[in-house]
């Protein structure tokens, strides 16, 4: 079984949980009501690719500068923890690619508890070489990085998608699968799924997607599910599932996209997601979607 925390955790447990030791030690006490109900504040942000080399560049944007950017309106933000879609490295999740976002992210690190996601260019290993305290001591789903926490009335439980290293689709695969199938069966709370690859149908999408509504068909509480790797903002609904696209931090692939992250208020009954962009269409910074569940 995953490390499951007590039935009614504070907000500050999950934080404790989905962070390192340390960084639950020095989480900056700030005034919020105690207990589960009250609003939770997630920054979510989705393929940075951050790369080596800093001076790198791609469609004119550099992934480095742009994370760079990101950091302090992450760190001012009135928010109780952030969340990283995959697609944290570059190309092929080179352990100086995470050096340098480990080095980015750090005022984030220090500020709250991060929890990251692996997305087609990472690469598990190093990711883990450079974030040890992510690490399981054992792993709950063998060669996956999956984790499971709650707050704020909520739980999220984040997948793995990565298949090899820079190859475009994502699987999940047979015992993640499976151990999800058992771990929404162990709790009504509403869900959220963190997991990088989009849900269509397309040969660079998650392969596994149809079987994945299989599993959570009978689970009507898992409410939402909030993925990156198609560097697009958008919100859709798929068998009354609220699918939250986040745009990418490195770049667009589209000048119609935004470039930038999400600004979030979770509830049990839904979430707001406020715009922060940076660069592409910036036409929509600042506003905000609302999305309700039942
Ligand atoms: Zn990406």
């Amino acid at each position: 079984m995953p490390l499951l925390l007590s039935p009614s955790p504070t907000r500050r447990q999950f934080l404790a949980a989905a962070g390192t030791a340390a960084v639950s030690l020095t989480f900056a006490p700030r005034a919020r009501a105690q207990g589960g109900t009250s609003p939770l504040r997630l920054a979510l942000l989705s393929d940075t690719h951050i790369p080596a080399d800093a001076t790198e560049t791609y469609r004119g944007f550099s992934p480095v500068e742009n994370l760079t950017k990101v950091v302090p309106q992450v760190v001012a933000a009135n928010i109780d923890g952030t969340l990283l879609g995959g697609d944290l490295a570059r190309l092929k999740g080179l352990p100086e690619d995470y050096a340098r976002l480990k080095g980015l992210l750090a005022p984030v690190m220090a500020k709250g508890p991060v929890g990251m996601v692996l997305g087609n260019h990472d690469h598990r290993a190093n990711f883990f070489e450079a974030f040890p305290a992510l690490k399981p001591a054992t792993a709950v789903v063998a060669n996956k990085h999956t984790a499971t926490r709650e707050a704020g009335g909520l739980r999220f439980v984040l997948l793995d998608s990565l298949l090899a290293p820079d190859v475009t689709p994502g699987q999940l695969g047979n015992a993640q699968r499976a151990w999800l199938a058992k771990e929404l069966s162990a709790s009504a709370q509403p869900t959220v799924i963190l997991v990088h690859h989009t849900l269509g149908t397309n040969d660079g999408e998650l392969m596994d997607a149809d079987r994945l509504f299989d599993v959570l068909r009978p689970h009507r509480h898992v409410k939402a599910i909030v993925y990156g790797h198609s560097h697009k903002y958008e919100v859709i609904e798929r068998e009354g599932r609220q699918l939250i696209n986040l745009p990418a931090v490195g770049y667009n692939f589209n000048d119609n996209e935004p470039v930038g992250w999400v600004e979030s208020v979770w509830t049990s009954e839904g979430v707001d997601l406020t715009l922060r962009a940076i660069g592409g269409n910036q036409s929509a910074n600042g506003q905000t979607t609302s999305v309700h569940w039942e």
